[in-house]
């Protein structure tokens, strides 16, 4: 029987009342596992308010106080890895070792943290005029909201709600409804750890949800992860009501392939990056711009056989390479873009269309595709197809390869293999993306960096986690003292300046 999920308000579990609900799947086998509640606007409210009258109290808790529950929640965390994996997995779909890389990015993101005291104490001049001292404090905004994507359902929620708390806000967090079990779950281990009641909320909901967030005066500040249309009106609206946002999009990663790269080692980087997590990753490799004929030739002959024997399996399997995709839709989308593809003229070498796992033929699985001869005309190059799927652009010169990714729309990573330093160097700086991997091909910033991309990939100009994060979930106050010294000057109508 398919289980009722909830909410997480003020410390508990609350039924939904909204009398809507969403079916969550198993997409090895295509049942309905659970039905996510979704929130009336009244039932989002309550998570705010819960959230703000939480927020007095644990802004001002000690900052080492604070980090203390973030250091207990990343040891609930590892004693509870393999729970979360496995709830991960049965919802979303990817292997079971790759829930678990989800599971840690956002451990890593807690880790950091435990620091952010360390970011947060603010800045001193001692005599910065005659008696006076000035201090500058980082202070949190409030009652801060994150809206998060499908695809990482645990590292993305941590990514926000690790930062905004830690620096003394509270939270409310509105999960895909797609895989709402680990968010939920997180958030009951939250207050294992000894967050206030209230702290963190999570409320499950679709738009209705998502524009209650967007305008209540409460929330002070917005992060949204998910796709670029909505991400874009997720910045416009929030920004329209007053509020700080972030919002990261969709993406087309490129990966370029120097004439003296070493190919094997490509072609690995390229298999793994391309179609892992069935390629629903916003870092995937998804366009292989080899450069040169011969480079082309021998990149494609190299990976037609390790496209075809791709291990697609259930996500329980451990020798699977990637398990069944998040939805039928989801699916369904990514055969039409091949498709599209076929239509418009690329040259699909592999084609993964109406692959099913023997036994599990309700399941949403898809094989792995891969095309060739993709060009910069097509919407298989111009729209991102979030499935396991490779395009191969071909291009005669370096400097027409380094040009396709600076071009696009999107701009969050781009990955340039190569032994050429010089080459590499210049790409680096020059490259008009915002994530570059050099001889790497998936490079997402470590937690103590930032994540984020550029152009249509990222709305808002503060990345996520990192000094950015930290950045973006405080307000910089800047007071100027001066304790009575006896000395009488008078009244000045002059600014006051050093000179
Ligand atoms: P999505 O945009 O469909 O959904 C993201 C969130 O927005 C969900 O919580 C959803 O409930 C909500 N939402 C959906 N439609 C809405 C609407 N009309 N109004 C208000 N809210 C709405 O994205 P998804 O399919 O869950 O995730 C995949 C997308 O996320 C891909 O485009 C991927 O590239 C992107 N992504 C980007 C990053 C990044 O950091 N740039 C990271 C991960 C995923």
């Amino acid at each position: 029987m398919a289980k009722e999920l909830h909410h997480f308000i003020n410390g508990a579990k609350v039924a939904g009342t909204s009398g809507r609900t969403l079916g969550v799947f198993n997409p090895n086998t295509g049942e309905v596992t659970a039905h996510t509640p979704l929130a009336s606007a009244d039932e989002v409210r309550a998570g705010i308010a819960s959230s703000a009258a939480a927020f007095p109290g644990w802004a001002a808790t000690n900052p080492q106080r604070r980090a203390r529950v973030m250091f207990e929640f990343k040891r609930l965390l590892e004693d509870n890895m393999d729970e979360l994996a496995e709830m991960l997995s049965s919802e979303h779909g990817k292997v079971i070792a790759d829930s678990k890389g989800d599971v840690q990015r956002g451990l890593e993101v807690i880790e950091f943290a435990c620091g952010i005291p360390h970011l947060q104490k603010g800045e001193f001049t001692e005599g910065a005029g005659p008696d006076i001292d000035m201090y500058s404090m980082r202070q949190p905004l409030g009652v801060c909201a994150g809206i998060t994507p499908f695809n990482f359902p645990a590292m993305i929620p941590m990514w926000m709600f690790g930062v905004a708390i830690a620096c003394g806000n509270t939270f409310v967090c509105k999960p895909s409804e797609k895989d709402p079990s680990v968010p939920l779950r997180l958030a009951e281990l939250f207050m294992e750890a000894g967050a206030p009641a209230g702290v963190l909320n999570v409320v499950n909901g679709d738009k209705e949800a998502v524009d209650t967030l967007l305008t209540d005066p409460q929330v002070e500040a917005i992060s949204f992860v998910g796709s670029s249309t909505i991400a874009e009106y997720i910045y416009a609206t929030g920004a329209a009501h007053g509020k700080r946002v972030q919002a990261m999009g969709g993406a087309k990663n490129h990966a370029i392939i120097m004439p003296d790269a070493d190919l094997d080692r490509v072609v690995d980087d390229l298999i793994g990056a391309g179609y892992g997590s069935a390629g629903e990753r916003c870092m995937a490799l998804s366009v292989a711009v080899p450069v040169g004929k011969e480079t082309g030739d021998r990149l494609i002959e190299k990976l037609i056989p390790r496209v075809e024997s791709l291990k697609v399996g259930l996500s329980t399997d451990t020798d699977a390479d990637y398990g069944p995709m998040v939805t039928a839709e989801q699916r369904d989308k990514v055969a039409g873009w091949i498709d599209r593809g076929v239509e418009q003229g690329a040259d699909l070498l592999v084609d993964g269309r109406g692959f099913e796992l023997q036994g599990y033929e309700d399941g949403f699985f898809i094989g792995g595709s891969l095309f060739d001869n993709v060009t910069p005309d097509m919407d298989i190059w111009k729209e991102e197809i979030f499935g396991p799927v490779l395009s191969v652009v071909r291009a005669d010169t370096f400097e027409e390869a380094a040009e396709l990714p600076s071009a696009h729309q999107y701009g969050n990573g781009v990955a340039i293999f190569t032994r050429d330093g010089d080459a590499a160097r210049s790409f680096a700086s020059k490259v008009n993306v915002g994530m570059v991997g050099i001889n790497v091909p998936i490079p997402v910033p470590l937690a103590y960096h930032s994540f984020g991309g550029w152009k249509r990939s990222a709305f808002g100009d503060t990345n996520q986690h990192g000094t950015e994060g930290v950045k973006f979930y405080t307000k910089v106050k800047t007071v100027t003292s001066r304790w009575p010294t006896g000395v009488k000057e008078g009244s000045s109508f002059v600014i006051p300046t050093m000179k």
